[in-house]
């Protein structure tokens, strides 16, 4: 049976072929072919003249964030049929999620947002692969997902988060589209490194010096989150999030996209609004990025469960010079040891700042959180040369930097043997 052709009669919009895509033929027909007439589950989807199936099954998304947006966004992923997600997310179920989670039940409450999700995403297309990471994000998901990724969808609800996320897809070269939700108003933030702004350039100053002064006296975390409160409905977290994948799918099909553009929604006065973001020149990003796109981060046997601090000392200086030794600066410091002045006591320690609570760095004397002594770079002269990366705080498949101050050289060292724990 060969192809045959139908007239189109109308077209909604302008119709953008994608790169190397579907042809257009000239004279208003399209072609159907052998394969779009087998009703399968992608057929309504095939049948979008310049659709690709194959690209959406080989593509790879970050989700951040397992709430109201990330529901929405993971549930639109899953019935696309996006072929590999990674969804990271800190918090369990609650009863006040149900409202707004498609994905959750009240059986779920307890349970691990990004766990549900993911397994709900498998049950509603077993095409789809869905691997939960559980943790607050600047923590636990290793940067060499955000390399492999296509596209990094932003979920979240708090803005250190964002900042983290921005910064590394921004840095990494890739593609993020950030949504948010405040009562019935939504909007969605598409960036594309390195030509467009990046989530920074629209902070505004006061919120960055408030970042900022939070970052530097964030050392042990608090009990309480200010996170996750936000007052909103399901209703513009499927608006929102709706534009957002739609955004994302064009995304992965090598389609124009709003590069550096807010688009969202009024939701009481049904106004559509769509910005423009500068560039900021005052931005701290802009300044602090080194677009890696291009620059080249080496792949190791490394493992973050498996390889000591040693074993990593001796690859980066491999590369660098005998003078080599690890900089976490780009993203995490260390809690190496804790200290009360007034008992004058010291007490060994090894977490990530911000990862260990006040409740558990208390001084046994005086009941009062002690002071961390946090650093971020390693020679292996601090004594912990036989720990394992992962109790220094980082997360498989992460990418570090490696420095000799002597030579002035530098690698980008990816723990690339954690590949499995996530493509297995
Ligand atoms: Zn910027
Ligand atoms: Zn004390």
């Amino acid at each position: 049976m060969g192809a045959f052709e139908i007239q189109v009669k109308s077209k909604r919009g302008p119709d953008v072929a994608p790169p190397g895509g579907a042809e257009q033929p000239p004279d208003g027909k399209i072609q159907i072919r052998r394969e779009d007439l087998v009703e399968d589950r992608y057929h309504r989807l095939r049948l979008i003249s310049w659709w690709d199936q194959e690209r959406l099954k080989d593509a790879v998304v970050v989700v951040a964030g397992a709430g109201a947006l990330g529901n929405e966004a993971i549930k639109n992923m899953a019935l696309l049929g996006v072929g590999r997600m990674f969804v990271c997310d800190t918090d369990a179920i609650e009863t006040s999620n149900l409202t707004r989670s498609v994905l959750f039940r009240l059986g779920d409450v307890g349970r691990h947002k990004a766990e549900v999700a993911c397994e709900r995403a498998v049950d509603m297309n077993p095409d789809v692969r869905a691997v939960p990471i559980k943790g607050d994000l600047r923590y636990v998901l290793g940067l060499g997902l955000l390399r492999r990724a296509d596209v990094v969808l932003g979920c979240l609800d708090n803005i250190a988060a964002r900042v983290y996320l921005s910064r590394h897809a921004y840095r990494l070269g890739k593609p993020s589209v950030d949504a948010g939700l405040d009562t019935l108003n939504g909007d969605v933030y598409t960036f594309t490194p390195p030509e467009s702004a990046c989530y920074e350039c629209r902070l505004k100053e006061a919120d960055r010096k408030e970042f900022k002064r939070r970052q530097s006296c964030l050392k042990l975390s608090r009990k309480e989150t200010a996170t996750g409160k936000v007052p909103t409905a399901p209703t513009i977290a499927a608006i929102a999030s709706g534009l957002q994948t739609q955004i994302a799918v064009r995304l992965i099909h090598g389609m124009p996209v709003p590069a550096g553009r807010r688009l969202g929604l009024y939701g009481m006065s049904d106004v559509f609004f769509d910005y423009h973001l500068d560039v900021s020149p005052e931005c701290p990003a802009h300044e602090w990025i080194e677009c890696l796109r291009g620059r080249e981060v080496t792949e190791t046997p490394l493992t973050a469960a498996g390889s000591t601090l040693d074993d990593l000392l001796a690859t980066i200086r491999e590369h660098v010079g005998p003078q080599g030794y690890l900089s976490l600066e780009d993203d995490r410091e260390v809690i190496v040891g804790l200290a009360c002045a007034a008992c004058g006591v010291r007490r060994e320690a090894l977490a990530l700042a911000g990862a260990l609570s006040e409740d558990d760095a208390r001084c046994a004397g005086c009941h009062e959180p002690m002071a961390p002594d946090v650093r971020s770079t390693f020679d292996g002269t601090e004594g912990f040369g036989g720990r394992r990366l992962a109790e220094l705080g980082l997360p498989p498949l992460h990418i570090v930097r490696g420095r000799d101050d002597e030579s002035g050289r530098e690698v980008l060292i990816e723990l690339t043997g954690d590949v499995p724990t996530y493509f297995g």
